[in-house]
């Protein structure tokens, strides 16, 4: 792994589960020392006072320090000791899902370096969080006792925050949330991701149980494997008894969210979103997003009136045709003119990209010009085509330049690509990047209702927001 141009250090006081008393100034000592070892530069260091571990309170520096990971502001990581990144395999595995995607260096001073890229680093982070995490338990014993004796006679737990769906005794739906539950579970049992309804639930603005408004995808596979939205008692993540609380979802429909949680292929081969324009799309009658969602097995998007803030709940539109029709448009867009022409419009006069676009623009004028003397007989066939390669290697050449000039980003890395793309759509592009292709041009589609009799797509349904 390469050296990071700008690495965290973290530290966090806890109780003292080791027998080793160290305090964050002696941590954040042995991080820095290691960090000169390695010659790593520093860019921030983040601290948390946490004497309570385990118990779930939320850290906000830890929080900052995925934040600006995620972000790549900062691209490495040190620690004291792997004990004092996780309270918890839920943190645990949230923090492999970052490492995936963001692939930094992780080293600590105690355990040595922590590579969560490959299956055997994965596996080493887990033991060492079961291992602080069993010490942990042995100490909170006594307080656990009674807490299984409450989940064998199968009452609600009613310590710690308010379940998601439930009032606080555990005891009766909130219906919103249970509503939620429910779209959360028939989704990922579709087949969508938890990163995918995470986004949706962040995008859709709806609340958190203590009223918060970011969700975390740790949060969501937390809530989706829980056993008692299906009214099943559990304890230490085994359901122990039938609850007394009624149920949001099926205790079938747990198992088979658990069975795809725990399938061991999940690690390295999670299932992606089918949907390619979720979050995208806006119900044409009230203007609320639209939920991708499953019609008897027909993958579909639809304004659902009990999830989400007034929404009408009266529209609906089948994925594929739509999917089709938005990704041919974006894929011609990149290729035609207007963008060109578009982003000249937006520079700024006098800058680099402003001469450039210019250019691309003065040569695709002469191309047109050259198919109208080539028509009219003017030129020859062998005259057209050696004009027309030297304008499109001069275009294609000025495009890539734009494309590295500040302010273009997104789109400009896609322009002059339609063609590039579409062969390489479904053979070499993940559903991740065929997204970022379409929102790299496109701010929102509205779709309008449906003329009344017509079951067939209608393109003229879509109304596309670009973004230039
Ligand atoms: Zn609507």
């Amino acid at each position: 792994m390469k050296r990071p141009r700008s690495a965290a250090i973290y530290a966090r006081i806890s109780k003292d589960i080791t027998g080793e008393q160290l305090g964050v100034q002696r941590q954040l000592q042995d991080c820095r020392e290691l960090a000169r070892e390695m010659d790593w530069t520093i860019g921030a260091e983040y601290t948390d006072n946490d004497r309570s571990a385990f118990n779930g309170k939320i850290r906000p520096q830890y929080r900052l320090l995925l934040e600006d990971l995620r972000s790549g502001l900062r691209d490495g990581l040190i620690i004291w000791h792997a004990d004092r990144l996780h309270r918890s395999p839920v943190e645990l595995e949230e923090f492999i899902d970052l490492c995936e995607d963001r692939a930094f260096a992780v080293a600590t001073v105690r355990s040595g370096a922590l590579d969560l890229t490959t299956a055997s680093g994965r596996t080493i982070a887990r033991i060492h969080g079961a291992i602080a995490r069993g010490e942990s338990e042995r100490m909170g014993e006594r307080m656990r006792r009674s807490n299984r004796q409450a989940a064998e006679q199968g009452r609600p737990a009613t310590r710690g925050p308010r379940s998601y769906g439930y009032t606080r005794d555990g005891m009766t739906i909130v219906e919103a949330e249970a509503a939620v539950v429910r779209v959360l579970a028939e989704r990922f049992l579709a087949g969508e991701s938890i990163a995918a309804l995470t986004r949706w639930l962040n995008d859709s603005e709806i609340p958190t149980a203590t009223g918060g408004t970011v969700w975390w995808s740790a949060s969501v596979r937390q809530l989706l494997r829980s056993a008692r939205v299906s009214g099943q008692r559990e304890y230490h993540g085994e359901i122990v008894a039938p609850g007394t609380w009624p149920t949001i979802i099926t205790p079938e429909q747990t198992t088979r969210i658990r069975r795809t949680l725990d399938a061991p292929e999940r690690k390295t081969l999670r299932t992606p979103s089918r949907y390619l324009l979720t979050g995208l799309l806006r119900c044409g009658r009230c203007d609320r997003p639209l939920i991708s969602h499953p019609k008897h097995g027909v993958p579909g998007y639809d304004c659902r009136r009990d999830v989400g803030k007034g929404a009408c709940g009266k529209l609906s539109i089948v994925a594929e045709p739509l999917d089709e029709y938005v990704r041919d448009l974006v894929l011609t867009a990149l290729d035609g003119p207007e963008l060109a022409a578009a982003m000249l419009r937006r520079s700024q006069p006098g800058t680099d990209a402003d001469a450039l676009a210019g250019k691309i623009l003065a040569d695709e004028d002469k191309l047109t010009g050259l198919a109208e003397d080539y028509a009219a007989g003017e030129i020859t066939r062998e005259q057209f085509k050696t004009a027309t390669a030297i304008l499109q290697k001069q275009i294609t050449a000025n495009r890539e330049r734009l494309a590295t000039l500040d302010g273009h980003g997104e789109l400009a890395r896609y322009l002059g690509q339609g063609e590039q793309l579409r062969d390489r759509w479904h053979a070499s592009l993940s559903l991740d990047q065929r997204r970022a292709v379409i929102r790299s041009i496109v701010e929102a589609v509205t779709i309008h209702p449906a003329t009344v009799g017509t079951s067939r797509f209608d393109p003229d349904r879509a109304e596309i927001r670009w973004r230039v």
